[in-house]
């Protein structure tokens, strides 16, 4: 059984907890370098993206984050999340920092005013059984991608899940919805790559 952490510096945390231990992972957060150190693969969650990146600094955690990603460890972002595994950002703080680890340009807020929150259905390659129930809230998409990112799920026109090697980020939060399949695919991620 890997053990997945969940980065809980700002975010919804637990619900990933929750949705990790329902997929079969050992499910634990994580907030300084001896605690990601131990695990076997990390989902960053949903919140607000300048504040996770300003607490992964102040918590030493940046370098260490990068170096596990840049090392190949399996990586989940959801919505900041996502924004966090970004190589490069439309409409970001100029102080914020993210880690990398997909080489596309996301940007934040994307889906504008009229459509801060909603919800849609999204069907997304790699996931069996019909299309995953996505929730938007104030969700970034995808502006464009390298050559060795694979689109995963589009919305409306816009990308808004996509996988680099063992690095995955969905716009939507699919550990809001109870449907875990998003999660069992990352949990079957990390156990791949063990
Ligand atoms: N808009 C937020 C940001 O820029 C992301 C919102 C979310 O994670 N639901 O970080």
């Amino acid at each position: 059984t890997p053990t997945i952490g969940v980065l809980a510096l700002q975010g919804d945390v637990r619900e990933h907890l929750v949705a990790l231990a329902s997929a079969d992972a050992l499910a634990r957060p994580v907030r300084r370098p001896e605690e990601l150190a131990e695990v076997d693969g990390l989902v960053i969650p949903g919140g607000e993206s300048t504040t996770m990146s300003k607490l992964a600094v102040a918590f030493g955690m940046l370098e260490p984050l990068r170096e596990r990603v840049r090392a190949g460890m399996p990586v989940y972002g959801t919505c900041a999340g996502m924004i966090m595994l970004a190589d490069k950002l439309l409409d970001g703080r100029e102080d914020q920092e993210t880690l990398g680890g997909i080489d596309m340009i996301v940007r934040r807020n994307a889906f504008g005013r009229q459509n801060e929150s909603f919800e849609a259905s999204v069907e997304m390659a790699g996931v069996e059984g019909g299309p995953v129930e996505g929730v938007f809230i104030r969700a970034p998409w995808v502006e464009s991608v390298g050559a060795q990112v694979e689109v995963v799920a589009t919305y409306d026109g816009h990308t808004v899940a996509v996988r680099q090697g063992n690095v995955l980020a969905t716009s939507f939060h699919p550990e809001l919805t109870g449907d875990h399949r998003v999660h069992a695919l990352f949990v079957d991620m990390v156990r791949a790559a063990q």
